[in-house]
């Protein structure tokens, strides 16, 4: 007999669409291709799961990438954040025994900070719901056939699995070792879906080795509220404040893995340096001043003085060529411009750090590219290409900022496509039964 509906993934998307559709009376069957399920929501928030995000559900929409237009993520994802909220997400843990706390920063976590809890909830759940879990099973290839979804297996299932809804929720690409395939994406396709290419994001910026080597002693430095933009040919074409982090090859920290949906190889990223020192000419101003009052002092010094870490003081002399022990009253008039530069924000302000590449596959948290929205009916999540086929979670041309954002699509995009779904399933039901 076939199944109401067959979820392929047995991720956060893909358990919460079985939950949802259980929940309104459909026998759903999932198949995951790991040994155990929802491997990339336990290394969530570094297993700490930071599952959404404060404040009101409007404020998500511009916190989504993807699609053609500017925007078009956020208003395709708005009937499923909407039908199903930050705020309904923290009411459903809480009711079944997982309470949430909201950090200062807005940020929603377990109070127990153990994503562990989150998925033994969604796994209690879909027992309590009658969901049958299948994992070791990995799908391999899709038909639809008299109106039901034919679903081919590896190991190969006998009797063969058959829906009479499906739910694509294979997520991205991103971290093979947590069990992502990329086979939603083909699978997509073999249906006749078109798929934007995906490619990594929320992934640190690596800088060319070069003009990075001064600042390699200040991996692990982090600054707060910095003003950060990616600039292609002389153009802003993206600019966010937040927190920035030094790693060893380059830059991480909020504020730029939020960026880096936008950042291309030979980009250059802006950071400024010392949070709050305003336009270029106004560090100049005060540069100049401090170098007229304390000319003997070193640059370095000087540059503490104003709030700059240590590190990252040294490292800006050296950018500019000159030694640590480099007096302020020696410091050319050239050399002030770039170090002003550097501090600053907003213009041309902020220190230039030439891209060399994008963290791939194993560093990028979250995968941007998918399948492309206009194919799919926003209101339902249903293909508007094959009747009875749904999407959730990641394998979606969309993608969110870090803080909770992309767990909360999945969630809300996983209840809107298992209640579309066991509707689809209901009335196709019903019309067998009337003919
Ligand atoms: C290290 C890390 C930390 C993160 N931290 C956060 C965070 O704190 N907050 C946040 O909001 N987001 C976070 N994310 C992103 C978030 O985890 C994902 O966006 C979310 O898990 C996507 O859910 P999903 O169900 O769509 O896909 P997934 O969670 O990737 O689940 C898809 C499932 O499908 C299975 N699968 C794939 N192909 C097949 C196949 N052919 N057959 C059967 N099964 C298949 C996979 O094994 C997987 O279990 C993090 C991501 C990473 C990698």
């Amino acid at each position: 007999m076939a199944w109401d509906m067959v979820v392929v993934g047995g991720g956060p998307a893909g358990l919460f669409a079985a939950i949802a559709a259980a929940e309104r009376g459909a026998r759903a069957l999932v198949l995951e291709h790991m040994s155990n399920p929802g491997r990339k929501l336990l290394a969530s928030g570094g297993g700490q799961c930071n599952l959404t995000h404060g404040g009101e559900i409007m404020d998500f929409l511009p916190h989504y990438g993807g699609g053609t237009r500017p925007g078009e993520a956020g208003r395709f994802l708005r009937p499923a954040l909407y039908a199903f909220s930050n705020s309904d997400l923290v009411t459903w843990c809480t009711r079944w025994g997982v309470p949430l706390t909201e950090d200062p920063d807005g940020r929603v976590f377990p109070i127990s900070r153990r994503a562990q809890d989150v998925l033994d909830l969604l796994l209690a759940e879909a027992r309590r719901r009658r969901v049958e879990l299948r994992t070791g099973v990995r799908v391999r290839s899709l038909r639809v056939e008299r109106s039901r979804f034919v679903v081919l297996t590896a190991p190969e299932q006998k009797p063969v699995i058959e829906g009479l809804t499906l739910v694509l929720a294979t997520g991205g690409r991103s971290y093979p070792s947590l069990g992502a395939t990329g086979d939603g994406y083909r699978l997509a396709a073999s249906l006749g879906h078109s798929v934007v290419s995906p490619r990594p994001t929320l992934a640190p910026v690596v800088v060319e080795r070069n003009a990075f080597s001064p600042f390699v002693p200040c991996a692990g430095v982090s600054l707060p509220g910095a003003a950060v933009a990616v600039v292609r040919e002389k153009r802003t074409i993206a600019e966010k404040e937040g927190g920035v982090l030094f790693t060893h090859r380059g830059l991480s920290g909020p504020a730029v893995l939020n960026l880096s949906r936008y950042v291309l190889p030979g980009d250059s990223v802006r950071v400024s340096l010392l949070a709050g020192s305003g336009s270029i000419d106004l560090a100049e101003q005060r540069l100049t001043a401090e170098i007229a009052a304390h000319g003997k002092r070193t640059v370095v010094s000087l540059l503490q003085g104003f709030g700059v870490t240590a590190c990252l003081a040294r490292a800006l002399v050296a950018a500019v060529g000159l030694g640590p022990g480099t007096k302020a009253a020696e410091l050319p008039r050239e050399a002030r411009r770039v170090l002003a530069t550097s501090l600053a924000a907003g213009g041309d302000g902020g220190h230039p750090f030439p891209v060399g590449s994008l963290g791939g596959w194993n560093e990028a948290m979250v995968t941007a590219g998918g399948v492309r929205l206009s194919e799919v009916d926003s209101k339902t999540l249903e293909s508007r290409l094959v009747p009875g086929l749904f999407f959730a979670g990641e394998i979606l041309d969309v993608d969110g900022d870090t803080g909770g954002y992309n767990l909360q699509a999945a969630f809300s995009t996983g209840r809107l496509a298992g209640t579309s779904a066991a509707g689809k399933a209901r009335s196709g039901a019903r019309r067998r039964v009337t003919r």
